[in-house]
């Protein structure tokens, strides 16, 4: 039988566990659905598509959509397939054998998955009391030792906090030959993105997601914000054509509405403090969030009995017990009113 590498067998995957249940709060999706006007007018579209062409490879039209939202220039934006993808390129690119992956825990564990993935090694540096990056310790890190590609996540998943712009601009002070990677899969659910600290000639990547916000999980979109030069050698790594014709138009004519999205993410926030709220008068512990999951300890009860109970109640939401620095804790994803209500009532009759 043909081996798989060694350095891959000793890992397990990376899965969310997806049980059949009438309420997911698991994944940190959207709960709205796009415009539905967005939906059939994509419909229209679709049907123009010249399916036996291969799509613009250079996917202009959709990056140039993306620079005039953010205000940069078309030369600094760079798409994929989902923002995971966007970060094995990153990792492809800046990673591999004789460099490193620089990771803070807790955190996004699909960082030290891809990089394994690509062969490269992962340095583990713990946050501190508050959850956030010590910077000291980054630094130490970042003075020493091969190029290291950072992982930054803000607001962090999932912690649901924001990094301290002070922090991030300090990492990017003293990158040197390592790369900074923002990754802000949540910001629109925050007050202020670190998108400024990018710029030609910045050591930075902020990539971004249609997963979360734009209510596309299924679109499968990301992309990334940095140096001309860094985006240049992304481009050396990604397959060709690999954004196919359906997700370019796809991913163009959802700029048409970003209003309407930005209006669910209002609704999503109001519904996230809401929900806390409740949380809190039932007595749960339950952390502040600028993303649209909270992250909630369960006490006395071990996590994972809560997390059996509620799928018993037909909740599904995030054990996350068990990753580092995270005992006693599930992560609930802000639904629709009525599924929030519902987790809610399924903690209740759980904790009671
Ligand atoms: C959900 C998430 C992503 C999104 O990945 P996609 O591939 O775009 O769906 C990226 N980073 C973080 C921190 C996330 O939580």
């Amino acid at each position: 039988m043909a081996r798989i590498r060694d350095d891959l067998r000793a890992l397990s995957g990376y899965h969310s566990p997806q049980v059949d249940v009438t309420v997911r709060l698991n994944t940190n999706e959207a709960p709205f659905a796009p415009p539905a006007e967005f939906v059939s007018t994509l419909a229209q579209r679709l049907a123009g598509v010249e399916w036996n062409r291969y799509p613009d490879r250079a996917a202009v039209s959709l990056r140039t959509g993306l620079a005039a939202l953010h205000g940069v220039p078309v030369e600094q934006v760079m798409v994929a397939n989902g923002s995971n993808e966007v970060l094995q390129s990153i990792l492809l690119a800046f990673g591999g054998a004789g460099r490193r992956a620089v990771v803070f825990e807790p955190g996004y564990q699909m960082h030290a998955q891809i990089a394994r993935n690509t062969a490269t090694p992962v340095e583990i540096i713990e946050r501190d009391s508050e959850m956030l990056i010590d910077i000291r310790s980054a630094l130490a890190s970042l003075s020493a030792g091969p190029p290291a590609v950072v992982f930054v996540t803000s607001p962090n998943n999932p912690t649901g906090r924001c990094e301290p712009r002070d922090t991030v601009r300090a990492l990017v002070e003293h990158a040197g030959q390592h790369l900074i990677v923002v990754d802000e899969a949540y910001v629109q659910f925050a007050g202020a993105d670190l998108l400024d600290l990018v710029s030609d000639g910045a050591p930075v990547i902020v990539t971004r997601t249609f997963s979360k916000t734009w209510g596309m999980a299924g679109l499968r979109l990301g992309y990334a914000i940095g140096a001309t030069e860094l985006m240049s050698a992304l481009e050396l790594v990604t397959l060709p054509y690999h954004v196919d014709a359906a997700k370019l138009i796809a991913g163009e004519l959802a700029l048409d509405f970003v209003a309407e999205m930005d209006a669910r993410v209002a609704e999503t926030v109001a519904e996230r403090e809401r929900l806390r709220g409740r949380l809190c008068d039932l007595g749960v512990d339950v952390g502040p969030s600028e993303a649209n999951f909270l992250l909630i300890g369960t006490g006395s009860r071990p996590a994972v009995m809560v997390w059996e109970g509620l799928v018993e109640h037909g909740v599904l939401v995030r054990d996350c017990s068990g990753w580092p620095g995270l005992a006693g804790r599930l992560r609930v994803t802000v639904g629709s009113p009525s599924e929030n209500d519902a987790f809610v009532t399924a903690l209740e009759e759980v904790l009671r």
